[in-house]
């Protein structure tokens, strides 16, 4: 498909049209709801992604000597259960990992035979130009100067295509550190899908975005609507989360709870406890299988149909991540991917997806709506 034929696919960009703006730009973290990309009837999607980094210390100082890539050849006792239950994963993967023979190896021999999908991850504090002092707020790239932010993706854009034999063009940022700017950035650089988005979620206090008013399925944004974004899936869940339509008092309602006299109170967790609020990840880092069978459920019953499951590589050498610290519960986590798997493509029905085929599907899907759309008018 021509840019040009995609220019009028979104609502949002034939509105913007009639106004006469054109190509106008589209917004990332606060879209307009006509902003959403349209998706013909049918069973829920399943994507996995894994952002595929260097083991470094979360709660330790950001160095850019933290390159170690180790984790990555254990990626295949999960990549075993995937090909099991025919699901292609995401790799995004960071410049360590496209850089280092230990890192991309074991990924080439996934990717070509065609059992996975390779995207980009931008952790700035090891990727060069290291120009930028290192800290918690440039450890976020919307936070460092537009130029910096483009020259880093264009190493690790180049470093991906040079070492796995192709260009990128998914992308989830480090830390999930994504601004406005990006969209330009991606287009440039060839991207067309952008996973960063983690829908309801305020990062401001520790210098990340603001998700509060991001779509929580997937939409269109940036210069003609041309990029699609497919958000993390994180859902609001309990007797006081809302049901579909009112979405946004559940996201307020959280934030309102975390407010620093309330959180120092425990009221978060009290809520949670008494399953009046909580907010779940779809993720088997910290997250059980049972609580992601129910998070599921509920969004199904309100309507979500693309589910993003996400984790990190590293959760799979066994204490690198706070989630995995040993064989055993190792084991357990695998399970739950498992056991997800088995609920999501059985009992529910569902069918999985690469990123690059859900833009596919979803574009198609833009195709119908628009001649669906000319046969009405042309009735009238
Ligand atoms: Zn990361």
């Amino acid at each position: 498909m021509t840019l040009a034929n995609r220019q009028w696919l979104s609502p949002f960009m034939r509105q913007s049209r009639q106004e006469g703006r054109g190509d106008a730009d589209a917004a990332l973290l606060a879209p307009d709801a006509r902003q959403a990309a349209a998706l013909r009837p049918g069973p829920p999607i399943l994507l996995v992604t894994v952002d595929t980094e260097a083991e470094f210390d979360w709660e330790g100082p950001f160095l850019r000597s933290l390159t170690s890539v180790r984790n990555v050849r254990e990626q295949q006792a999960a990549q075993a259960i995937y090909d099991r239950f025919g699901v292609r994963p995401t790799y995004f993967v960071d410049y360590a990992v496209a850089t280092q023979p230990e890192g991309y190896l074991p990924l080439c021999d996934i990717a070509q035979s065609g059992r996975c999908e390779i995207g980009a991850h931008l952790h700035p504090w090891i990727t060069p130009p290291l120009t930028e002092e290192l800290g918690e707020r440039s450890s976020f790239s919307q936070n460092l100067p537009v130029a910096l932010q483009r020259d880093k993706l264009a190493r690790l854009t180049d470093a991906i295509h040079a070492n796995f034999g192709t260009r990128p063009v998914c992308y989830r940022a480090g830390r999930l550190g994504i601004g406005e700017e990006a969209a330009e950035i991606l287009a440039e650089l060839g991207y067309e899908i952008d996973s960063s988005v983690l829908s309801g979620i305020d990062m401001r206090r520790r210098h990340g975005p603001d998700f509060r008013r991001a779509l929580d399925r997937p939409y269109w944004f940036g210069r003609g609507g041309r990029l699609l974004e497919i958000p993390v899936t994180c859902g609001f869940v309990g007797l006081l989360s809302c049901p579909a339509g009112s979405r946004a008092i559940g996201v307020d309602l959280y934030h309102r709870l975390r407010q620093p006299l309330l959180h120092r109170l425990h009221v978060p967790g009290v809520f949670a406890r008494l399953r009046l609020l909580e907010q779940i990840p779809l993720s088997p880092e910290g997250v059980g299988f049972a609580e992601l069978r129910r998070l599921t459920r509920i969004l199904l019953g309100r309507g979500q149909r693309v589910f993003v499951l996400m984790y990190h590589s590293s959760s799979l050498l066994p204490g690198n991540t706070q989630y995995v610290r040993s064989q055993l519960q190792l084991s357990s986590f695998l399970r739950t991917i498992e056991q997800y798997l088995e609920l999501f493509l059985g009992e529910m029905g569902g069918v999985t997806m690469t990123s690059s085929e859900l833009h596919a599907v979803l574009l198609q899907s833009q195709d119908v709506t628009k001649a669906a759309a000319t046969v009405a008018a042309a009735a009238r």
